[in-house]
């Protein structure tokens, strides 16, 4: 599915993410069950459900916070971990998990920032000390970003003097400070006041339409009928259904989608 943002006819983009048939158990749990989806480049995918409804696992065993119990994910063509024939998942080494993972940048819901930092010196941080670069080569980039963001005037000040939407926005461009291929989202707006939200919107609809490859779990609908080129929904640990924005919208197609969009709409 092209992004909404490219131009008509544009061919869909080479996979970004391929996720192959999930199962993630916490104990007796099975909170993932056979979920699979492919993000091209450029694609912006929203992920809609209920609490508790495994999202944010699935984020997070993409980027390798959580390990799957089998299935296959590779990032970028590159294989993180696969199921062999006798039912055992093996991951690449190590290093090798490390540096696949480093495609993607992640934002979190509570921004996860260093309090003891600067707004700039959390930019930095990451490629400081995973890049091995050095502060005066990366700051200008930095302070570019910041700008991007619109918080550069802030470099300075720790996060305690800003507002929830002012973190998150520092929290994205961290993340891109790494210059990832790929970034996810897990409810970013969910933590702040609406009158806040807005902002974090922007940023994420302006990064959209420079054509990152985006996976968003929101519950902002307008974002995703807007900015996604299309919408899953999961429920229970199902992906139950996936489809371009405006039919996901106009045209879902399973009960248990209805009655969730019925309850946010
Ligand atoms: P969502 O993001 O859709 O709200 P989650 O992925 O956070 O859903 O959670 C899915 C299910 O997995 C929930 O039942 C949750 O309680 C459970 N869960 C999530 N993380 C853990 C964990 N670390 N240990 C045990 N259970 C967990
Ligand atoms: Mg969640």
């Amino acid at each position: 599915m092209p992004n909404k943002t490219s131009d008509a006819g544009d061919h869909a983009g080479a996979p970004m993410i391929e996720a192959q048939g999930l199962h993630k158990r916490f104990g007796a749990t099975p909170v993932l069950k056979n979920v699979s989806l492919t993000l091209r480049q450029g694609e912006v995918v929203a992920v809609i459900g209920p609490s508790g409804s495994g999202k944010s696992t699935f984020l997070r065993c993409l980027n390798h916070l959580e390990t799957i119990d089998s299935g296959r994910i590779a990032i970028e063509g590159e294989v993180l971990a696969q199921t062999d024939a006798q039912g055992r998942c093996h991951y690449a080494s190590e290093r090798e998990v490390r540096r696949i993972c480093r495609k993607m940048g992640m934002v979190f819901q509570h921004f996860n920032l260093f309090p003891h930092l600067t707004v700039l010196e959390n930019v930095i941080e990451a490629p400081l000390r995973v890049k091995g670069l050095a502060s005066a080569d990366i700051t200008p980039k930095a302070e570019a970003l910041l700008a991007k963001v619109g918080l550069l005037d802030k470099r300075h000040n720790y996060p305690a003097r800003l507002s929830g939407g002012q973190k998150q926005r520092v929290a994205i461009a961290r993340a891109l400070a790494m210059e990832p291929d790929i970034m996810l989202f897990d409810e970013p707006t969910s933590a702040l006041d609406p009158e806040l939200t807005g902002e974090v919107l922007r940023t994420m609809r302006q990064l959209a339409d420079e054509h990152m490859t985006m996976l968003v779990v929101t519950h902002e609908m307008g974002f995703a009928r807007e900015v996604a080129s299309s919408v899953v929904f999961m429920d229970a640990g199902e992906l139950i259904e996936a489809q371009p924005a405006q039919a996901f919208f106009a045209n879902p197609q399973h009960a248990r989608t209805r009655a969730f969009l019925n309850h946010m709409l």
